[in-house]
């Protein structure tokens, strides 16, 4: 007996996953994915010869799904420097993570990142969040926001303000810090225990090697699904595909499904402008962080110092990627952006050339409370339709492979 067709909506890195698993259990799931390629949040676009990922990210190698899923090899990962290279208003200094680099500990010591006493709170946190398990990094924190948590921890405002704010603001989005302290507990011990990475060939590398590992799996693209009922999926041209097998919808699931209409999921946006610069720029594979008032960027990388195959043709100069505080999608603010730029790079006047700009308005999904797993029946819809997506569990692509995996894993067990 063929087994019944299965239907996946969205070919992101969690509907990849949800195929990957289908497969494993004898199916040939239909992917249908609304946009012309594969990757979902996961893109990279060649301009002008630069590798340029849709919104800066990274591949923390720690991610549990990450180690499940993906080659790491023969993505051919450039790791970060642990640490960053911060600017306040007046000046700017570089420090170090002694726990990743013991020989740094005396420049991490005398650094003005924060106190004495904020630098033996983070080694302990480090080393108390080494020795905690990722689920435990959740429970009783799902609801806290982390800056609270924070100031619970006797963290002053000075560290607070230049290094937590554009640091986990540059990865939750939100410089705020409302995120749950679950996110940041485990995007800490991630840190702490990982590298932070780019694949050479850019982000959209990741959705790649997972479409890869696909043998019997039908993709579509340009292919929108308008609705879901039962088990019929009905595309935007009106086109009805019958999915006895089931149906696992890994996108937002509101404007599919009738009955979720009036529970939209809601985002963080972020703005990413591109420049190069015709000197280079050698900036140590730190990450840049921000913490001035007056600046309208939050962080910035030099790629090429992290992953020089960012830079496609041999030529001189830096490629930089910048994030800016908020999503900003006005126009005018490249102007302003470079000028900040040039301030904290400290580059002569000239040296900037603009290259692109992404508002990605739909970035991260915000969550409270976050989850790290969750039961077979949180996904499940009917018995013949789950859920998938980031939007399930927390904002991390680690979340999205995971909720690929676990809606699969119900939709057999049914
Ligand atoms: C700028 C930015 C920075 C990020 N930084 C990090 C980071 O540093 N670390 C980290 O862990 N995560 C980061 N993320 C988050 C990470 O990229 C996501 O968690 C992950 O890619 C989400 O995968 P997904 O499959 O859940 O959703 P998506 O990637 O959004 O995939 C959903 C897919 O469904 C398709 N679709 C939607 N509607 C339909 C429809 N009606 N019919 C058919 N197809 C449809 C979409 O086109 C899309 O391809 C970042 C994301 C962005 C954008």
């Amino acid at each position: 007996m063929p087994h019944p067709q299965i239907t996946i909506i969205g070919a992101g890195a969690a509907g990849l996953v949800a195929a990957i698993e289908l497969e494993k259990a004898g199916f040939s799931p239909l992917l249908l994915e609304a946009t012309d390629r594969i990757g979902g949040r996961l893109k990279t676009d060649e301009v002008d010869g630069f590798l340029l990922d849709r919104g800066f990210q990274v591949l923390l190698t720690e991610y549990p799904e990450v180690k499940r899923y993906l080659d790491v090899k023969a993505l051919d990962l450039k790791a970060f420097r642990p640490g960053g290279h911060v600017h306040t208003r007046q000046t700017h200094f570089r420090f170090a993570d002694p726990l990743r680099e013991p020989a740094q500990l005396v420049r991490s010591a005398l650094s003005a990142v924060g106190t004495l006493s904020d630098k033996i709170k983070l080694a302990r946190l480090g080393l108390k969040l080494r020795t905690t398990s990722v689920e435990d990094c959740f429970p009783g924190y799902a609801e806290v926001r982390t800056i609270d948590y924070l100031w619970s921890l006797g963290f002053s405002e000075q560290i607070v303000e230049r290094f937590f704010r554009p640091f986990f603001g540059g990865i939750f989005l939100e410089r705020d810090l409302h995120t749950p302290a679950a996110m940041f507990r485990f995007i800490f011990k991630m840190f702490s225990t990982g590298k932070a990475t780019l694949p050479a060939a850019g982000i959209e590398a990741v959705p790649k090697q997972l479409a890869e590992q696909l043998k019997t799996t039908e993709i579509r693209c340009n292919t929108a699904v308008r609705s879901v009922s039962g088990t019929t999926v009905t595309l935007a041209d009106g086109t009805e595909i019958d999915s006895p097998g089931g149906i696992i919808i890994a996108c937002p699931p509101e404007r599919i499904l009738p009955q979720l209409v009036g529970t939209p999921t809601e985002w963080k946006g972020t703005t990413n402008l591109y420049f190069y610069s015709n000197r280079g720029l050698k900036e140590n594979r730190l990450i840049n962080l921000v913490s001035d008032p007056t600046s309208l960027i939050n962080t910035f990388s030099v790629l090429d110092e992290v992953a020089p195959t960012y830079k496609m043709k041999q030529q001189g100069g830096s490629l930089i990627s910048v994030t800016l505080r908020d999503m900003m999608p006005r126009e005018g603010i490249i102007g302003q952006a470079e000028q900040d730029l040039l301030r904290h790079s400290r580059l002569p006047n000239d040296s900037l050339k603009f290259l692109a700009r992404y508002d990605v308005a739909q970035s991260l999904p915000k969550i409270s409370p976050v989850a790290y797993r969750y039961d077979p029946t949180h996904c499940r819809v009917t018995d013949r339709i789950f859920l998938a997506g980031d939007h399930q569990l927390n904002g991390s692509l680690d979340a999205a492979l995971r909720s690929g995996r676990l809606a699969a894993e119900s939709l057999l067990s049914v």
